[in-house]
Parts: structure tokens; C-alpha cells; sequence
């Protein structure tokens, strides 16, 4: 889901050469289209510690909202990119870990709104700060929310998400509906499945009865497509996807979708030009997704969502090393 805040975007509308440290893309996604991401923390402050997580272990497991990344570095950075009103669909906080935690998350909503209200905007966060009556306010201008809720009892919570000590499952709950109730935009709920672990009858009765209260604009099915922090961490196929978006069907009637894998659509020639210096670093030395963007001196979700391009098209294939998860070159 997020990527490191300390590594460099050197993409930008026309290719005109200019570094970012907190903005990456504009990356085609396949949930949001052209979206241009925002990273408000550094790599990796999370409340949560998901097995699924793309950018590997959560380093540091806090809840304390802090200014991680100087807001006028980021407010800065924003006015040298959209002073030339390129298209975007999105304007994306997501990155390294949950962009909440930063406590100007509100001033840089209330910038974009303010100065370039033509953008939408969408938020990518694990809702574990939502109960917080001002990250809520801060949240509600948002277009577009797109929480997670992977588990509804505090064992499956534990063992998928392994939240900081003082969260509760129920809590999260809780503040989703609560949020819900107030929020005008968009809200699409993501439910990541493994198998074994959040697919038994009990848990999906209680996903179901968290969802209809919650009640989203629609939930979304999602598995895993890139080596999450911990290999037993299989995708799910997708035979169990449609099962349990048949069974999701019976219980509610909030529209469930399968998150279907990226299109191989690349919407600017510098990531063509990076996905060529990818593979070529790749054919020559096994990389992790972190090497490749400090080589490349691009952002590690530019660097992800390239990886995911290159696996689908069966060019790379992954080994597990004490540093973490290296990838090679098929010969
Ligand atoms: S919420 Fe989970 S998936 Fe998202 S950044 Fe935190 S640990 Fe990773």
C-alpha cells in the first residue's frame, strides 16, 4: 500500500527534470487512474504492521500524530507540480505507512482545496486514527476514502494487521461507521483476504455485520500480487475472491468488486524510460524494490508498481534474503 518518504520522485508532467521527495508518480493505478501520490511519512511509521504490507515491516508502530515530514517541504513541492495544472484523476496520500499519523495532514487538504480545487482528492489510510475527532474533520474534505478493515474480530485484527497494543478491532469499527455518518464523498472499503486466516464462516459473518453497519459505497476485494512483509503471505485465488464476493452478496447490499491487477498502461515516457533502466539494472544484479529506487533515484511505489508490470509479463521472479525480498531477471 505505501512507500518511502526519505527516497526521490524524479517524475514529473513532460519529463522536465526536477526531484521530489515526497511526491511520486503520477502513477497509473488501477483503482484511482492517474493518480499523483503524496507521502506525509517517512519510511515506515504505521500503527499497523500487515503481513501483506508491500513496503515490507512496519519500523516504527506508533499512533502519535507528529509533523514526520516538514509540511512546508510538502506544500512546496505540490506548488512546483501543479502550477502547470497537469491532468490527474487523484491526488493520492498514501506512501510509506498511514499519512494521518502526520499532524498537518489537515493543512495540506485545506492547501489543495484552497489553491487547486479543480483536483479530487483521495485518501488511502488504515482508519486507525479516525477516531480522533480532528484527523476525522481533516478526512472529511476528501473526495475519496479508501480504508481497510481486514478482520472484524480482535484474533484475526492481530494476526493480519498486528496493530500497535491499544487498538481494538471493535474501536475501528466503530470510528468507520462514526466517520461514515458525517463523511459526504466516496468511501470504498478494502478487504484484503488470505486464505486460511480471514476466509472461515465466523470471520466473514462478522466482516459482513461490520460492513452493513459501516455501509461504504462499495467494498473491494483485494489479494496479494508482490511479496507482502511475510512470506507465508500467499495470494488467494481467485476462485476464493468470487466466493466470497457471492457470499458478501447475500449478506449486503453494498456492490463488491474483485480489484482487478494493473493495466499494463504506461501514461508517461519517463515510466517507460524507468521500467528499461529496471530491467536492464536487474539483468545485470538481483535488486530489492529499495535498491532499484535509490539507484534510480525514484520512489519505491513508482519502483513497486513497475516490479508488479514486469512479474505479470513473467520477466522477474523473487527470492526472500535476510535484507529482504530480491528480485531477478528471468535468463
Ligand atoms: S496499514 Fe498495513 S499495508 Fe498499509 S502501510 Fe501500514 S502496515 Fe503497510
Amino acid at each position: 500500500m505505501k512507500a518511502a518518504g526519505s527516497l526521490t520522485s524524479n517524475l514529473e508532467p513532460h519529463s522536465k527534470v526536477k526531484r521530489y521527495r515526497h511526491l511520486f508518480g503520477p502513477v497509473n493505478s488501477r483503482r484511482l487512474g492517474l493518480s499523483l501520490g503524496v507521502d506525509l511519512v517517512p519510511y515506515k511509521y504505521c500503527p499497523l504492521n500487515c503481513v501483506y504490507c508491500e513496503v515490507q515491516n512496519t519500523t516504527h508502530l506508533v499512533t502519535m500524530r507528529n509533523e514526520y515530514i516538514p509540511i512546508d517541504e510538502i506544500l512546496e513541492e505540490l506548488d512546483h507540480f501543479l502550477i502547470s495544472h497537469p491532468r490527474l484523476d487523484y491526488i493520492t496520500f498514501s506512501g510509506a505507512g498511514e499519512p494521518t499519523l502526520n499532524i498537518g495532514f489537515g493543512r495540506v487538504v485545506q492547501h489543495i482545496k484552497s489553491r487547486y480545487p479543480e483536483y479530487k482528492l483521495a485518501l488511502l489510510t488504515n482508519g486507525t486514527l479516525l477516531y480522533d475527532p480532528v484527523v476525522k474533520a481533516e478526512a472529511l474534505p476528501c473526495d475519496l476514502v479508501l480504508p481497510s478493515l481486514d478482520s472484524a474480530t480482535q484474533r484475526g485484527y492481530e494476526i493480519i494487521n498486528r496493530p500497535q497494543k491499544d487498538l481494538l478491532v471493535q474501536e475501528l469499527i466503530a470510528s468507520l461507521i462514526a466517520f461514515r455518518q458525517e463523511y459526504k464523498g466516496e468511501m470504498w472499503l478494502e478487504v484484503f483476504i488470505i486464505a486460511g486466516i480471514n476466509d472461515s464462516q465466523e470471520e466473514l459473518i462478522a466482516l459482513s455485520r461490520a460492513i452493513s453497519q459501516i455501509r461504504p459505497d462499495k467494498v473491494q476485494l483485494n489479494a496479494l500480487d508482490r511479496p507482502g512483509a511475510e512470506e507465508w503471505v500467499q495470494a488467494a485465488p481467485l476462485s476464493l475472491l468470487q466466493e466470497i464476493k457471492a457470499f458478501f452478496q447475500t449478506q449486503f447490499t453494498t456492490p463488491v468488486e474483485i480489484i482487478a491487477k494493473a493495466a499494463a498502461h504506461l501514461e508517461y515516457e519517463g515510466s517507460a524510460d524507468m521500467l528499461a533502466q529496471i530491467s536492464s539494472t536487474l539483468q545485470r544484479r538481483p535488486c530489492t524494490a529499495e535498491d532499484l529506487a535509490i539507484t534510480l533515484g525514484t520512489h519505491i511505489n513508482e519502483v513497486s508498481k513497475l516490479l508488479r508490470e514486469l512479474n505479470t509479463a513473467g520477466k522477474i521472479e523473487h527470492k526472500r534474503e535476510e535484507r529482504g525480498v530480491f528480485y531477478l531477471w528471468k535468463a
